[in-house]
């Protein structure tokens, strides 16, 4: 791709995030588009820090691994957006900005001691940003903790780990269709707003919508959209990286 096509992708998206903002009663400084760089070569996430992306979205530890080994360019800030296996978390916390996946709180748990000693032997300050991931579509292969589960996690977090700081909520709508899609948006900003209500969040992020359904995540309340093709075209295969 040269980087006159992904200025144009660029600015194609944040025309349609601006429209989608003013739809909800917002503007496009509300919403912060996401990198979505998973699968794609280092040379095409410099192409988007010049096109203005500074925030790329890696779904896997191993690959955002790769990338800061062989990283020459300023810094930028990372989010996890992959389903987190608790081996990896201490990797996780070194390589990540924020992990937007987590989904149990063994995980949550895991995250806050590998803070902590972090913390206390001086190498990274906390608290250490996190989303709560909900799987708001049901879907089977889709991770996530349950939406009935979802207030019950958010409180345990927000008492037991005290090194991580809940600021919101993330989901990956289904397939399926448009109107699955924002029902599945809809159902969590409900979940963020009875949350907040309850629990009295310090923020209340919506990390929802992707490259197929963003202006309908947008019109429901998303604050960060996560768009990789779009963006970026198509995904290479992992050899061709
Ligand atoms: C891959 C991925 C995206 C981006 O998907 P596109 O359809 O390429 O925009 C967003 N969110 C998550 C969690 C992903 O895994």
């Amino acid at each position: 791709m040269t980087i006159e096509t992904m200025m144009e992708n660029i600015s194609a998206v944040r025309a349609k995030v601006a429209e989608a903002a003013k739809r909800s009663g917002r503007g496009e400084e509300d919403v912060t588009v996401i990198g979505v760089s998973k699968f794609q070569p280092l040379d095409a996430l410099y192409m988007a820090l010049d096109c203005g992306i500074t925030i790329f979205g890696e779904n896997r530890v191993q690959e955002r691994e790769q990338k800061a080994a062989a990283w020459t360019r300023e810094r930028a800030e990372w989010h996890m957006i992959g389903h987190l296996q608790r081996n990896k978390a201490r990797k996780a916390v070194e390589l990540f900005d924020c992990i937007q996946s987590v989904d149990s709180l063994e995980l949550a748990l895991t995250l806050d001691r590998i803070v902590a000693e972090k913390a206390s032997s001086g190498l990274k300050a906390g608290p250490f940003v996190i989303m709560i991931e909900v799987n708001t579509s049901g879907e089977g292969s889709k991770s996530g903790v349950s939406p009935e589960g979802c207030l019950a996690l958010t409180e345990k977090i927000i008492s037991e780990c005290h090194n991580l700081l809940a600021c919101g909520f993330m989901t990956v709508g289904p397939l399926a269709g448009e109107s699955e899609a924002r029902r599945s948006f809809a159902l969590l900003r409900a979940l963020a707003e009875e949350a907040d209500a309850r629990l009295g969040l310090k923020a209340r992020h919506l990390s929802m919508g992707m490259s197929g359904d963003f202006e309908a995540a947008i019109e429901e309340g998303a604050t960060a959209v996560r768009i990789g093709t779009g963006i970026f075209g198509a995904r290479r295969s992992q050899d061709k990286l």
